[in-house]
C-alpha cells in the first residue's frame, strides 16, 4: 500500500482498447515494483473525469486522433485542472503540424506512433523531475501564504492588545483615584467613590466579558441559546433607558420609532442585550455631542427588525464592508477607545440567532445598523418584569459640572475629557486652587477656551470630535489662547505620541493611570512658567514696539494691541470697546490675554501705552506739556498730569527739566 502511494500515476487516453495490454506488458515490472501506477480512459471525456476525481494523476499520454473530442481539444481543458499535470502527446509520424499545435497549447513533449517504449521511459523520467519541482515550487508558494496571513493576524493581534490596553487603562485610572481619594477623605469619598469604583469595575468586566464570549463562539464549541417567549418590545424599551445617563451625558437624544406596541415573541434576553448594547453604545461613541440616536422597530412577515441610526461620523466607503471584522476599526474612529470587537461579536451573536446583520453609512452624515431576527413562538412563556431583574444596567451616572461664573478670583481651569469619572477626579485635585469648568470633547474645549481664556487646560488626547492633539494645534496657534498652558493627558505614554503632542505645543505631558502627586507638580510647574511670562511682559519695554521686534505669538497679540492703540492715540474716547472692534477680539478675551501675560488690566495697560507715548514725546520733542497731552489723547492737560504722575511717580515737566 504504501508502495503504490509513491508510485508516478499515467494516465493514458487512447481511443484504441488493443494499446493497453501493450503498456502493461512494457511496464509491468515498474508497476510491480508499485513505481508506476497506470490508468486507461478511451475518450477526453473520461480523461477529464478521471483527473477530477483522481487529482493524483500527474502524467497524462495523450492521443491527438481521437473521435469526439479530439487531443488538441482535450490539452487545454486537463491542463486547466491541475497545475501539476504534465501533458505527453501521441501522434502519428509526421503529424508535425498537430504536434506543434499541441507544444503551442502547453503539452510537455509529444511521442509518434509505434511507440517507441524504451523511449517514453526516459521522456517519464524526465517529466517527473519537472513535476517534481512544479510540486516543490507551489508547496513554497502555500508556505509564503500562510506566512503572510500569519504576519496579518499577529499585527491585527499587535494592534487589538494596544487598542484593549487603551480601553483598559481608563476605567482602572478611575477605580486607582478614587480609592486614593476615599483613603485621604473617606468621609466624604466613600460616598461618592463606590458607584464610580463599581461602574469602572463593570466596564472592566464587560470589556473581559466581551473578549472571552467572542472566544467561546471561535472556538467552534456549541453556545446555547436561551429562549423565552414574552413582549419583546417592553424589553427593547427597558434596555433603551438604561442607556438614558450616557445619552444625557453627551446631550445626545434617543428617538424610539415602531408601530408596534407589544409583541409577545422568543427571544434571548442575555443574546439580545449584548446585541442591541453594543449598536447603541457605538451610535452614541460616534456621534458628537448634540446628535440623535434613532432606534426603529419594525414588524414584518416573518422577523422583527430593529434599525439603530445615528447623526454621527459614519463611516467611510471603502471600510463598510469590513466593520464586522474582528479588530477591525475604521479609519475615522482612531480617537475614540475601542477595541473592534463590539461589531464582531455582534454579528456572531446575531447569526447564532439565525438572523441577519447589516449596515449602510455616509461618511460625515451618520450610520444605520439593521438587525433582523427570525420570529418564533415555541419558548417558554415569561414575565418581562422576571428579566428585567436579571438583566444587567447601567448604573447612574451623577454628574456636576461647574460652569465658568463672574465671581471667582481663583484662576480658571479648563478641563477637556470625555469620561466622567477622570473628569471628576481632576476636579476634586484641583478644585481648591482652581474655578474649573469641564468641556467633553475636543471641539468644545476648544470654543470653551477661545471664548472664556482660561488661565490653564489640562485635556485627554483620544476624545471623540476633535482629539487634544488637534486641541493644542488649535490654541497654540490662536493668538488669543496661544499663551495658556496645556497639560496632555493620555492613555498612550509611549514616546511617540509624547513627542507628537510637544509638537503640537503641550506644556507638558501626563500618562495614565497618574497620581495626584503627579498632576501637582506638572500644575504647579506650569504656574511657575507662567509667573515667568507675566514677569517679562509687565516691564512694558520688553514689548514689541514694530513688526521686526515681534518673535511669538504672545509678541504679535501685545504689538496688534499697541499698533491699535497708537492708531488712535490722541482721540480720547478710543478705549476697551474701540479698540476690541479694531483688532477683533471679545472684552473678555481681551481682558484676560492682557491679564494672563501682562498681571494688570485692560484698561490699566491702555493708559500705560498712552503713557509711553507721552513719556517719549517729553523727551524727545519739543511740544509742551498740553500739546503733549492732547497727543495722548487727554483733553484736560491736569487730569493728564496727576494721571502721568500715578504712571511714572514724576511729573511731566519733571522730565522736561532734568
Ligand atoms: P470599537 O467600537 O470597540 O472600535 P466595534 O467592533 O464596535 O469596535 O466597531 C468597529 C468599528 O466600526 C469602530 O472602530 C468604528 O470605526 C466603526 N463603527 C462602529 N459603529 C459605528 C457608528 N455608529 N458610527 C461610526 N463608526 C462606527
Amino acid at each position: 500500500m504504501s508502495q503504490s502511494d509513491d508510485a508516478t500515476r499515467i494516465l493514458i487516453v487512447d481511443d484504441e482498447p488493443e494499446i493497453q495490454p501493450l503498456y502493461h506488458l512494457w511496464f509491468r515490472k515498474k508497476v510491480a515494483a508499485g513505481i508506476y501506477k497506470l490508468h486507461f480512459a478511451l475518450d477526453g471525456m473520461t480523461a477529464l473525469e478521471m483527473i477530477g476525481r483522481k487529482p493524483e494523476i500527474e502524467i497524462v499520454l495523450c492521443d491527438i486522433n481521437m473521435p469526439n473530442m479530439n487531443g488538441l481539444t482535450l490539452l487545454p481543458k486537463l491542463l486547466e485542472l491541475s497545475n501539476v499535470l504534465q501533458v505527453i502527446m501521441v501522434s502519428a509520424y509526421g503529424d508535425m503540424p498537430n504536434i506543434r499545435q499541441a507544444m503551442n497549447l502547453g503539452a510537455y513533449d509529444f511521442l509518434t506512433k509505434p511507440i517507441n517504449f524504451e523511449d517514453l521511459e526516459k521522456t517519464i523520467e524526465k517529466t517527473q523531475k519537472i513535476i517534481h519541482l512544479a510540486k516543490r515550487a507551489k508547496i513554497s508558494k502555500e508556505l509564503e501564504e500562510r506566512n503572510s496571513n500569519l504576519l496579518e493576524l499577529d499585527r491585527l493581534k499587535t494592534l487589538f492588545f494596544t487598542n484593549i490596553s487603551h480601553e483598559f487603562r481608563t476605567p482602572l485610572t478611575a477605580i486607582l483615584a478614587t480609592a486614593e481619594q476615599i483613603k485621604t477623605a473617606p468621609n466624604t469619598w466613600i460616598e461618592k467613590g463606590l458607584p464610580i469604583i463599581e461602574r469602572n469595575g463593570h466596564r472592566l468586566l464587560d470589556l473581559i466579558n466581551q473578549v472571552m464570549e467572542l472566544r467561546r463562539l471561535e472556538s467552534g464549541k456549541p453556545v446555547e441559546i436561551q429562549l423565552f417567549r414574552g413582549d419583546i418590545i417592553g424589553f427593547l424599551h427597558y434596555l433603551l433607558e438604561s442607556f438614558q445617563p450616557q445619552l444625557e451625558h453627551k446631550q445626545i437624544q434617543l428617538n424610539i420609532r415602531g408601530e408596534v406596541p407589544e409583541l409577545i415573541i422568543d427571544f434571548d434576553p442575555d443574546k439580545l442585550t449584548i446585541i442591541l448594547s453594543n449598536l447603541i453604545s457605538n451610535a452614541i461613541k460616534y456621534t458628537p455631542a448634540g446628535g440623535q440616536v434613532t432606534v426603529e422597530i419594525t414588524q414584518q412577515e416573518t422577523a422583527l427588525k430593529l434599525a439603530v441610526s445615528d447623526t454621527g461620523l459614519g463611516i467611510p466607503g471603502a471600510d463598510l464592508a469590513f466593520v464586522f471584522d474582528r479588530f477591525f476599526r475604521a479609519a475615522t474612529s482612531s480617537d475614540e477607545g475601542g477595541s473592534g470587537i463590539g461589531l464582531s461579536l455582534t454579528k456572531e451573536l446575531v447569526e447564532l440567532l439565525n438572523g441577519e446583520i447589516g449596515v449602510e453609512s455616509q461618511e460625515g452624515s451618520g450610520s444605520t445598523f439593521w438587525v433582523q431576527l427570525p420570529i418564533s413562538r415555541q419558548a417558554e412563556p415569561i414575565d418581562i418584569e422576571q428579566l428585567k431583574k436579571a438583566a444587567p444596567s447601567v448604573g447612574p451616572i451623577q454628574e456636576s459640572v461647574a460652569f465658568l461664573g463672574p465671581n471667582d478670583e481663583r484662576p480658571r481651569l479648563l478641563i477637556v475629557e470625555d469620561n466622567i469619572d477622570i473628569a471628576q477626579y481632576l476636579r476634586s485635585c484641583l478644585e481648591n486652587e482652581f474655578f474649573v469648568h469641564i468641556a467633553w470633547n475636543g471641539q468644545e474645549g476648544i470654543e470653551v477656551a477661545i471664548e472664556s481664556v482660561p488661565d490653564m487646560i489640562i485635556s485627554d488626547v483620544m476624545m471623540p470630535v476633535k482629539n487634544g492633539y488637534e486641541l493644542c494645534d488649535t490654541l497654540k496657534s490662536n493668538q488669543t489662547t496661544s499663551h495658556i498652558p496645556i497639560i496632555l493627558l493620555t492613555a498612550k505614554s509611549d514616546e511617540v505620541s509624547r513627542l507628537e503632542g510637544l509638537e503640537k505645543g503641550a506644556d507638558a505631558y501626563l500618562a495614565k493611570p497618574f497620581n495626584r502627586k503627579e498632576l501637582n507638580i506638572r500644575v504647579r510647574k506650569l504656574l511657575e512658567l507662567r509667573k515667568n511670562l507675566q514677569a517679562h511682559y509687565s516691564a512694558i519695554e520688553n514689548h514689541p514696539s514694530g513688526p521686526g521686534e515681534v518673535r511669538n505669538e504672545e509678541d504679535a497679540f501685545l504689538w496688534s494691541v499697541r499698533k491699535a492703540v497708537e492708531e488712535h492715540i490722541d482721540q480720547e474716547h478710543f478705549g476697551i470697546v474701540e479698540l476690541c472692534r479694531s483688532i477683533g477680539t471679545s472684552r473678555t478675551q481681551l481682558h484676560r490675554k492682557i491679564k494672563a501675560l501682562t498681571n494688570v488690566s485692560t484698561s490699566i495697560y491702555l493708559r500705560s501705552i498712552r503713557m509711553e507715548r507721552a513719556k517719549k514725546l517729553l523727551l524727545e520733542t519739543d511740544l509742551n506739556v498740553s500739546e503733549i497731552s492732547y497727543e495722548v489723547g487727554f483733553k484736560d492737560p491736569r487730569y493728564f498730569s496727576s494721571k502721568f504722575r500715578e504712571h511714572f511717580g514724576q511729573r511731566p515737566s519733571d522730565l522736561r527739566r532734568t
